[in-house]
Order: structure tokens, then sequence, then C-alpha cells
């Protein structure tokens, strides 16, 4: 046991500038996520850990170029999402119909008024189930309005999901997003509006990235993060920091033997409704149960922020985790928070969400200013040291027995649920 920490900010910095930099954006299935999987590959192979390889499963995904909304004389730039409807080149017209609460919750009437129509709405909460509902109220479009003004343009998610697992897009409406500003402009003025998107959707193969450090014993920790990005962002923060965390742990725990063995897998397809983390976990069915304990790093390297943990887990979990890194000074917080590590709470296996948190982190995410500029060696070096020295402390107790209460698990499913509709892969 090592009493100065050995994870070096500037190791990870460098992994992690490799992902948003050389490599860049990174959405699942295209070609990027080839070149990822074989730099993640070779990373943990030089690292020196034992039964890296690369784990196929079959995705949906797509190729969208610019977006537009055009009404009265004016035509506002947009993005379109993942795996939404695509349209003529010429667009689609209709009426403007409106809805201007920060929560999603219509009455039966308001749906029934959006029949037919283009939506506009700027709901904080837009999920997989706010699409389901519109594409039931038989909506003709959607245009999503950014809800902070002074950001750029952003996919609160990077892709629907809806109709996935049977490949049946046909349903999907166009969906864009717009800045505050020109939603703002639209919503004071409904009338008649065009909607232009360009959506090739493909059948594709993404990886997890798995490999192994064995332990004395095997029951297992999972450390994890998810390596993909949504469309048009580099991903930097979210989460080349995370993935680039994973390695420098690999790195430096593969130095020695540790009681527990350590499974590292980088997620692929994270920003699709979490496809990644459930095919491992469904794929490993009866051998999940060695694992006790997952650790993931989502939302990483930030320059402002502060060490935030969110806890699937009961009390003495978190009382583990603040026990052995008080120093850090953490924000710790019940679950559900975070992506992947939901899905291994889903499965009965007590998870974390590591984060560096803090207001810039949120309207960072998922737009194109999350770049390499926005992570600093410092920020992953002090939550990278955090998480190896709560590892060295696990490492010295006799058990990683932890559970999940009831009531937390409830509100995980239910937080699930609002992403993806079939928990299970398949
Ligand atoms: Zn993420």
């Amino acid at each position: 046991m090592t009493s100065r920490p050995l994870f070096s900010g500037s190791r990870a910095f460098g992994v992690c500038r490799h992902l948003a930099q050389t490599i860049g954006e990174r959405v699942q299935g295209l070609e990027s996520t080839i070149t990822t999987k074989e730099y993640l590959c070779n990373q943990l192979k030089e690292h020196g850990l034992e039964k890296v390889h690369a784990q196929g499963f079959p995705v949906f995904t797509s190729r969208q170029k610019k977006a537009y909304v055009t009404f009265g004389n004016r035509t506002f730039e947009g993005l379109s999402f993942g795996l939404s409807g695509t349209t003529e080149r010429e667009g689609i017209t209709g009426p403007m119909a409106k809805y201007t609460s920060w929560s999603w919750n219509p009455t039966p009437d308001e749906l029934d008024n959006f029949a037919d129509k283009i939506v506009v709405l700027y709901t904080r909460d837009f999920s997989q189930e706010v699409v389901h509902d519109l594409i039931q109220a038989k909506v003709r479009g959607i245009i999503h309005v950014t809800y902070e003004p002074g950001i750029p343009i952003k996919l609160p998610m990077g892709f629907i999901y809806s109709g996935l697992n049977t490949g049946d897009f046909d349903l999907l409406p166009p969906i864009i997003s717009i800045n505050y500003r020109d939603g703002a402009k639209l919503l004071t003025n409904p009338r008649d509006v065009t909607i232009q998107a360009d959506v090739t959707i493909l059948q594709s193969e993404s990886f997890n990235v798995i490999g192994e450090i064995p332990g004395r014993e095997s029951d297992a920790i999972v450390l994890s993060a998810h390596y993909d990005s949504v469309p048009y962002s580099p991903g930097a923060t979210d989460n080349a920091g995370g993935t680039a965390i994973l390695l420098e742990l690999a790195r430096i725990f593969a130095q020695s033997t540790p009681r527990w063995t350590l499974r590292f897998v980088a997620f692929g397809s994270e920003e699709c409704a979490l496809q990644g983390s459930r095919y491992y976990c469904q794929s490993l069915a009866d051998g999940l149960w060695e694992s006790k304990l997952n650790l993931n790093f989502d939302v990483q390297g930030t320059r402002i922020g502060h060490l935030a943990v969110g806890i699937l887990g009961g009390k003495r979990l978190r009382t583990r985790v603040n026990h052995a890194i008080t120093h850090w000074n953490p924000k710790i917080q019940p679950g559900p928070t975070g992506g992947d590590n939901r899905i291994f709470a889903y499965y009965e296996i007590p998870a974390i969400h590591w984060w560096f948190g803090g207001g810039a982190n949120f309207l960072l995410n998922h737009t194109i200013h999350d770049r390499l500029d926005m992570v600093a060696p410092q920020s992953l070096e002090f939550a990278g040291q955090a998480s190896e020295v709560f590892i060295r402390e696990l490492d010295t107790r006799r058990t990683l027995q932890f559970s999940i209460p009831q009531s937390l698990q409830k509100k995980n499913v239910e937080s699930i649920k609002s992403i993806t509709t079939e928990p299970d892969y398949v």
C-alpha cells in the first residue's frame, strides 16, 4: 500500500487530449468508434492488463448534416438529433404549437392539440418519454429550444431512442435543437414554420473495451467510463476525461496485485440509451455476480468544479466513501445520477458515479464547446487521486458486500425508464 497517490494528472491529460482532440467527436458506430476502440485496447495492453478485448454489439447510428428552421423570412440554423426523422430537401411545413413549461406534464387536451403540428418546446426534462408522448400525439416535427441563454445549441440527449430495437425509424418525426435566442423569437411569433433535417440512419457496431487486473480474490470492482460522445461534440469532459482517469488507474494498479480483482471497462454507446453497459451486464448474466461494486467516471476534468459522488448504495457505502476521501471535500449525494452506473445498480450491483461537478459542466455537456481547452490536468488529478485512495482503502477491507436500499433502487429503475423503456439490452 502506497501512502502517496501515484495518479498522474498530466498522463491522464495526454489520454484526454488524444481522445478529444486527435480523434475528436466519437459518435457510436461511426469510423471514430473503431479508431477509439483500437487506441483503448492498445493502452490497456501496454499497461499490462490481462484478458484485454473488445466486445462488439449491434447499434444504429446516424450521420446528420445541419438542420434549419424557417418562419416568415428568417432562417435559423439548428442541429438535428441522431436517430430522429429526416425530411425532403425542401423540408416540411406545418402550423406551430408551443409548449412552454419547464417540466413535461401536458394535459390530454394539450396533447390532442399537437396532432399534425410542429411542436416547439423548451422543457428541461426533454427525454425519451417526451418524444414517445409526442410520437403518440402524431406530431409532424419537434423543435427543442436550448433552455439556457448564452450557451450554444445543445442536444439534451445525443440520440433519440424510440423504435431502436425494432429498427422502425419511420415513426420518428424530425427533431431539431435550436439556441435560446432563436427559440425565443420563434415562441413569440407562432405561425407556420418549416423544418429541414437531413439524417441518415445506419446499422453498425459499437464496442466495449475490457481488461482486467486479477486480484488475490475473484470478487471484483468494475471501474468504468464511457468513451463515446454525442454528435457535434468532441466530448472532452463528457467523457474523454472519465476515460482518461480510467486508463491512468489501470496503469497504476497494474503495477501491483490488489486484493480485489479490478475489471476495467470503457463503454461504447452510453449516449444512446446506455447501450454499452446494458449489453455488457446482460452478456455477463450469471458471471456478473463476481462484480461487487461499480465505480463509474462520467464527466471529468473541467477546469473549475468540485469532486462529486453519487451513490447507488446504502449508508455503509456512503460512510465508506466519505471516510476515505474527506480530504477532497466531496459532495456526496444519493443516486441516481450519471449514466452507466445506473445499469449496474439495476442488476443489484451497488454503483458509484464519480464526477467533477459545478455549473460549468452542466453548460458544456453535449455542446460543441466541450473541448480540450476546458480541461485541466489538475482537475483530472484531483478526482483521479481521490478514486485511487478510495480503491486502496477498499483493498484493506475484508469484504466488498454492500447493498442498495429498495427505495433507491425504485428511483433508479424510474430514471432508467426515462432514458430507455427497455432496460435489458434485447
Ligand atoms: Zn457522459
